[in-house]
């Protein structure tokens, strides 16, 4: 795999990175940065801390974690995730605000799905650390332009989650910051499992 250099926009230290990943950490000064036509962009990142009883390979996966506020304009939807969510968080059903994590790294399509819906409706608790000590991460492909858009499809995905009779939802998403997490994870016989 190719070999990239580029200069750390904070601190002017050259970072080697895999071509893969569109996020360069520098680590030197810990600033992760993307590029793109127009220029470098620092991101806003935190990353989880391993749960100290993991002892199976670990991963980090990257996901932008898009805080948006979500405004019912109609609906039909009494029981779906939404509407529960919505519940949940104002004590109201027209709308509040939502964590929706979007996998920012190329995952398989029912991977993608499974995480983004369960990190949704269950945020994830954890402990914060400053570096990713020798634990790989995998590339991050998603910019958070592209990620806004993804919550919107998470937003249908969760609606469409409960089987059975088809349900209307008329709603509008305002993304109002999107973040970088670095969720650790463990390969486990069934797959990957979240390990904080
Ligand atoms: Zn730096």
């Amino acid at each position: 795999m190719k070999v990239i250099q580029v200069k750390c926009p904070n601190c002017e230290q050259p970072i080697y990175q895999k071509q893969r990943d569109n996020m360069f950490h520098c680590k030197n000064c810990g600033t992760i940065h993307y590029r793109d036509m127009k220029g470098s962009h620092t991101v806003e990142y935190e990353i989880a801390d391993v749960n100290p009883n993991v002892r199976g390979r670990q991963y980090y996966i990257p996901f932008w974690r898009v805080y948006c506020h979500f405004n019912i304009r109609s609906r039909d939807v009494e029981g779906g995730y939404i509407h529960k969510l919505a519940t949940k968080i104002n004590g109201g059903d027209n709308g509040g605000m939502l964590y929706i994590f979007v996998p920012a790294s190329d995952l398989e399509a029912s991977t993608f799905r499974s995480m983004a819906v369960n990190l949704t409706v269950n945020n994830p608790r954890y402990n914060l650390r400053r570096d990713f000590s020798n634990v790989e991460r995998m590339p991050t492909t998603l910019t958070p332009e592209e990620a806004a858009e993804m919550a919107d499809f998470v937003a249908v995905t969760l609606e469409a989650e409960k089987p059975g009779k088809m349900q209307y939802l008329d709603y509008e998403l305002k993304v109002q910051e999107t973040k970088l997490v670095y969720l650790p994870f463990e390969q486990g016989p069934n797959g990957l499992q979240l390990a904080v």
